[in-house]
């Protein structure tokens, strides 16, 4: 692996937890249902975020660059985290936002108040991010830019979910996670052994034709022992239900684990659905990797009784 340079000690994995939940929870189904507590990480660069974004940053260091650009949208935990981490390590942040806000969101503030800056632009222009000449528009000493594609959606950004293996015991059959770009689903499989399976689930509608994608950056003899559970989108990205608010509520009062309204609420609600279904086998063990993501929930905290 290669060396982590700066001072990574604000973000420290001794805070992370395998949180066994109740028979009640999941009714003897299978033989166990484990939350890895992933959010526990850091408030700000949460769950999966920090490990996708630990080996960019570490080269972006390592090889001089001054700044990091990288995208999202207005209520991207990406964004914010990549602001974080480069306020952390003395790097310099650029944001390019996609579409125009009325009112600046709640994360957007949080990434100026990490001291990145932002760019706004509409979603046609968004199209062009991989566009080098827009891209040295946005900054100004182009060379010593490095950029993080959104989601952190590159081989450093799977690479960097693979660790996350080392939270994963031999003794779970399937391992769940909510999917956005599928990143961290492809560096998980790619480490993680095939009697292993990972349920992907995507919270956003036609999420179908992403399986293809997602094999691509797959080894070949790994691309398979995956699904990707695509129901479960409660009306689309970001979109919520008062059944999926009040599974939410019910869920922490039960358990004491807070979900995030965008991605592991969808994920949770779907592992008991398929619990109800009897989809899986007595002896199973499910590991449900909490992703973070809860600063996104700032926009439904009047909803939630955490
Ligand atoms: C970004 C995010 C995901 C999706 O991760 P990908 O690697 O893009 O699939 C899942 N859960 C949470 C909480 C996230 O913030």
């Amino acid at each position: 692996m290669m060396p982590i340079s700066g001072n990574t000690d604000t973000i420290d994995e001794r805070n992370v937890v395998i949180q066994p939940l109740s028979k009640f929870w999941f009714q003897s189904k299978v033989a166990g249902v484990d939350v890895l507590r992933l959010d526990l990480l850091h408030p700000v660069v949460s769950g999966n975020k920090w490990y996708k974004l630990r080996l960019n940053m570490a080269y972006a260091i390592d090889n001089g660059f001054k700044t990091v650009v990288t995208f999202g949208g207005g209520y991207s935990n990406h964004l914010v985290a990549t602001a974080y981490a480069a306020q952390m390590f003395g790097l310099r942040s650029v944001g390019v936002v996609r579409g125009v806000y009325a009112e600046p969101t709640a994360t957007l503030n949080d990434c100026q108040r990490f001291g990145m800056e932002l760019h706004f632009v509409t979603k046609d222009f968004y199209g062009n991010k991989g566009d080098a000449e827009f891209l040295k528009e946005l900054t100004a000493d182009f060379d010593s830019t490095y950029i993080v594609p959104e989601g952190g959606a590159n081989e450093r950004g799977r690479t960097g979910a693979g660790l996350i293996d080392r939270f994963v015991s031999k003794k779970y059959t399937h391992i769940a996670l909510a999917v956005g770009t599928g990143t961290t689903l492809a560096g998980l499989r790619n480490k993680l052994p095939l009697q292993q399976k990972i349920l992907g689930f995507a919270p956003f509608k036609n999420a179908g034709s992403m399986a293809a994608d997602i094999n691509h950056h797959i080894l070949p003899e790994k691309q398979r022992a995956w699904e990707l559970l695509v129901k479960w989108h409660f009306g689309g990205f970001g979109k919520r239900t008062p059944e999926l608010v009040e599974f939410m509520n019910d869920f922490y009062r039960e358990t004491h684990i807070p979900l995030d309204i965008v991605y592991t609420s969808k994920m949770m609600f779907g592992i008991r659905d398929m619990l109800e279904a009897c989809e899986f086998n007595s002896a199973d063990r499910i590991l449900c990797i909490h992703s973070g993501g809860l600063q996104g929930n700032s926009s439904v905290k009047d909803l939630l009784v955490y």
